[in-house]
């Protein structure tokens, strides 16, 4: 079943037209133009989840560093 982009309703296929239509806010679509979108979502839910890992990677190697640095300290 298709979703809309803008509010996640239910979409039918209009025959008149050959459009996707969401039966909440009425928006349309033609098939293509809904595949790219959805695609073009799971794109950049994909490259935010990479970089939400990689500043985490970030702030523990940060901690990291600053805990070893903390206990070095102390054995000066
Ligand atoms: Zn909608």
């Amino acid at each position: 079943m298709a979703r809309c982009p803008e509010c996640a309703g239910k979409m039918t296929f209009n025959p008149a037209n050959r459009m996707m239509v969401c039966n909440s806010c009425g928006l349309s679509l033609t098939r293509f133009e809904l595949d790219r979108y959805w695609s073009k979502v799971r794109d950049e839910r994909t490259s935010d989840a990479d970089v939400v890992q990689r500043e985490k990677n970030r702030r523990k190697e940060w901690l990291d560093w600053y805990s070893k640095s903390k206990d070095e300290k102390r054995y000066e």
